[in-house]
């Protein structure tokens, strides 16, 4: 997180600016409504003189004038007057409420009135909804349809937003054909990139496709080397294990880059290798899927929502309670791929989305939380609580790990 700094800004138009990060707080700048209007179809008139009125005391207004949303009446309602007045349009001066129209009768130029008014009854009044001054969405916030309602309230024509990161995808093995082959002997489609390009959308950035390399230490070094100068952020998968051929760690030896962790105390996902060169960060991500696709959740993610200026960058944490058992005990933390359920009393459970091993990949399709369960000697019994990992929220988490590493220890 060292390496994640906030990102750039760069302006959309408001029609472009959905799913993108606020790249500076949005203030209100004026008091919304910005005057007091009539929240129904109806007559304005001056609560005073309705006080003695109920149906055995009616009471007759004259109507001197009528207006619609966006009008504004010039005169002054005086006693026993009114002014017929749309849903939005500005409180006439003089008047002090509202009576809705299926409570008149029209009388000619007059209506009839059978209850009482208090001041300021059906008012919507000026800064009700938020006030000038008040800041209605942090800088890093995701816009969404009720945040273009209010940068649109607001005047934003043009949105200022965080420039989106760039991340290439590489995906590294002799083994891996180009998804439109033919399946061959012993070989296997790549699958890795495409799934990461769909998690660096969920994430914000912009992922940029580099197609697939042979375990070829010279050529893959290449491709590394010149995809360094195109993006913000390089992930590659494969290859970065012991095996033997896995050229990754040669890799950035050859490139001069420091390695800030290469083998992590997780399942799945252990290999997981982070680098620097000239403050850009490499992201070596196992090839096996479930391993990359944990590897970007819980080390890419954070470092793009960074870029994104949001300061809740992780992914948020809940709890829910196990919907059956997972017994294998591990002596390391497991992220298990889990789908969420919201069961009728109210709660929410959780159970491993399917097949669970690194390599899966047909988990991956129904997962929409992470389930953590630290390390240890003992499984997990169905009804436990445990604590997931919201893959599809936005709000974020600043650190959920401080509970978590406390079971772990
Ligand atoms: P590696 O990390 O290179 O040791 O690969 C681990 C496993 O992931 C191997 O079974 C690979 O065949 C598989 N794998 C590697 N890259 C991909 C990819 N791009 N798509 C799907 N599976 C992959
Ligand atoms: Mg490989």
């Amino acid at each position: 997180m060292k390496f994640a700094a906030p990102g750039e800004k760069e302006t959309v138009e408001i029609e472009n600016a959905c799913g993108r990060y606020l790249a500076e707080p949005l203030m209100a700048d004026h008091d919304v409504p910005a005057f007091d209007r009539s929240p129904y179809d109806g007559f304005a008139l001056r609560a005073e003189d309705t006080i003695s009125l109920s149906s055995s005391n009616p009471g007759r207004f004259e109507v001197i004038g009528q207006i619609g949303a966006g009008s504004v009446f010039t005169g002054t309602v005086g006693p026993t007057q009114a002014v017929r007045i749309m849903t939005g349009a500005q409180i006439p001066e003089g008047s002090n409420a509202v009576i809705m129209l299926e409570l008149t009768k029209e009388i000619g130029s007059s209506i009839e009135i059978k209850r009482s008014l208090s001041v300021g009854e059906n008012i919507s009044f000026k800064g009700e909804d938020t006030q000038k001054g008040t800041v209605l969405a942090e800088r890093g916030t995701r816009i969404n349809a009720g945040i273009a309602a209010l940068l649109a309230t607001f005047g934003y024509k043009n949105v200022p937003v965080a420039r989106k990161p760039i991340v290439g995808v590489l995906a590294t093995g002799s083994e891996l054909l180009d998804i439109d082959e033919p399946i061959q002997p012993g070989k296997i489609r790549n699958s890795n990139t495409y799934m990461l390009m769909g998690q660096i959308e969920r994430a914000g950035g912009k992922p940029i496709y580099l197609g697939k390399m042979e375990d070829n230490l010279e050529e893959c070094y290449k491709a590394v080397a010149e995809a360094m100068g195109k993006v913000d952020i390089l992930i590659t998968t494969g290859g970065v294990s012991v095996g033997d051929y896995d050229y990754l760690p040669a890799i950035y030896e050859k490139l001069g880059a420091e390695v800030l962790f290469n083998k992590i105390g997780m399942r799945p996902g252990s290999v997981t290798t982070v680098a620097q060169s000239n403050g850009k960060l490499l992201f070596g991500l196992s090839g096996n899927p479930s391993a990359c696709y944990v590897g970007f959740e819980l080390f890419v993610r954070p470092v793009m929502r960074t870029n994104l200026f949001n300061t809740r960058p992780h992914l948020r944490k809940a709890r829910a309670r196990l919907a059956s058992d997972f017994s294998k005990a591990n002596p390391f933390t497991r992220f298990v791929r889990g789908t969420l359920q919201y069961d009728e009393d109210g709660t929410l459970a959780v159970a491993p989305s399917g097949f669970d091993k690194s390599s899966a990949v047909s988990s991956l399709a129904s997962a929409d939380v992470l389930i953590v369960l630290p390390g240890g000697t003992r499984g997990y019994q169905e009804g436990m609580l445990v604590d997931i990992l919201l893959l599809e929220d936005q709000t974020g988490s600043e650190w959920p790990w401080e509970n978590i590493v406390a079971s772990y220890k």
